[in-house]
């Protein structure tokens, strides 16, 4: 069986993984000169397997206000019809029950994920950068440390050991946190979470397929179009030719919308934009991740580096403004984390990448409703975290 992968970011090249295991003969199309050149490129590389915690949630009403009128450092708006009927769908999200479904739902798959990185560790020998390292979410008032709680207690019922500690007993796990210029009271902490790069992993896991022979990619290779007959897939419209399979998966993370609208599938993903730098790393370098949830900014050292990630910008497919954010995001980091890297160094190696969210924070992995065609893509925040396990169902549904 021949299937088309088209988008060979860390979702599309795990999914090739998947699929060559199940016996396909699979080609990676995307319109870069390389894999992971879209938002698997420099994100924060937390697999997050405990911190599922859906962004749409009751809490979110309290910061709308100060999200409309700019006051939210985190996040910038651009308003515009999309963002709307987006927003729209998203608040309907931010109910407790839904909130607390989602949370179980992405946990769930995050679970699984962690267990399928466990085989492929054992199985492809390829170095990323893994290290279980920890994960610290600090906690700065009481409103977040009553929330912290009840997710606690809600991931304990299904299975997911983390906890919630006071400052003392966090700063005794990461003594780092001592120097960090934040007044937080708490921290969720989950000792299983690690850390690995995605652009290694999926540059590594390329080769290695590759080397199969099984898998072919086809870069700088734009997908005008997804052809179908009769409600079943035929073939995949490049700029001078077409590409016929037996199958195909769209993994294309914030362009799969616009390929899949023309065959009447609508899928509500938004380009939530972030940003990260990556630094040496100091003598005060934490050893875990940690994230300053109020900020929205994440620290977690990277092999020999540190990587900063950090804020959602709701600003559509804009790049204008990425200087001055990646600047804010420096700052805020020296600020707060003065030990935390060698800021000293001229380049910074910024990056600003756009995280394709749903308004549920939940993927679309599975069939759709045209034969022959699958969807593997819609993974937000969570890309490199869910990346297995929606790799492994979606060459099941494939193969059923
Ligand atoms: C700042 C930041 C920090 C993050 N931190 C984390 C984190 O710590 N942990 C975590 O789990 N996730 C994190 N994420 C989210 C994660 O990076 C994404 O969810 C994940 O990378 C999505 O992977 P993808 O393969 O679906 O998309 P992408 O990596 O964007 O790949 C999609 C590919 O499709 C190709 N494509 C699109 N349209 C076409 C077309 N028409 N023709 C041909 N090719 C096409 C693109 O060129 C691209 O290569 C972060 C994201 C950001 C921005």
């Amino acid at each position: 069986m021949h299937v088309l992968v088209l988008g060979a970011g860390v979702v599309g090249v795990t999914t090739a993984y998947y699929l060559s295991q199940q016996g396909c003969d699979v080609t990676v199309i995307d319109r870069e000169h390389n894999v992971a050149c879209g938002a698997s490129y420099a994100n924060a590389g937390q697999l997050s397997y405990s911190f599922t915690d859906s962004l749409a949630k009751p809490d979110f009403f309290a910061q709308l206000p100060g999200l409309l009128l700019g006051r939210e450092p985190g996040s910038r708006l651009r308003i515009d019809p999309r963002l709307i009927a987006w927003g729209l769908r998203f608040l309907t999200q931010c109910t407790p029950r839904r909130a607390a479904n989602n949370t179980i739902g992405l946990l769930s798959i995050a679970m699984r994920s962690a267990e399928l990185m466990q085989d492929f560790m054992q199985t492809v020998p390829i170095e990323f950068s893994h290290r279980v390292a920890g994960k610290l979410i600090l906690l700065t008032d009481k409103n977040q440390l009553r929330s912290a709680r009840k997710s606690c207690a809600l991931k304990r019922a299904n299975g997911c050991i983390t906890d919630v500690l006071s400052r003392e007993e966090s700063i005794s796990i990461e003594p780092a946190l001592a120097e960090i210029n934040e007044d937080f009271i708490a921290a969720v902490y989950s000792k299983n979470d690690a850390i690995a790069d995605s652009l290694q992993f999926t540059n590594g896991l390329r080769d290695y397929l590759e080397s199969s022979a099984r898998v072919t990619f086809r870069h700088s290779a734009q997908v005008r179009a997804i052809e179908t007959e009769q409600r079943r897939f035929k073939n995949v419209a490049l700029e001078c030719e077409t590409v016929s399979a037996d199958a195909v998966v769209v993994c294309a993370g914030v362009g799969s919308a616009e390929l899949l609208r023309p065959l009447g599938i609508r899928l509500p993903i938004y380009p939530v934009r972030g940003y990260s730098v990556t630094l040496p790393v100091a003598d005060a370098s934490p050893s875990a991740s940690f994230t300053a949830l109020r900020r929205r900014m994440v620290i977690g050292r990277l092999g020999d580096s540190v990587r900063i990630a950090g804020f959602a910008d709701f600003v559509g497919n804009r790049t204008d403004g990425d200087k001055q954010r990646i600047q804010s995001l420096l700052r805020l980091a020296r600020d707060i984390a003065p030990g935390a890297a060698d800021y000293s160094v001229p380049d910074h190696r910024p990056w600003a990448g756009n995280r394709p969210m749903t308004p549920d924070g939940r993927p679309f992995v599975g069939a759709s409703t045209i034969g022959g065609l699958y969807l593997n893509t819609g993974h937000g925040m969570l890309g490199w975290t869910l990346a297995h396990a929606c790799a492994a169902d979606v060459a099941a549904a494939v193969m059923r």
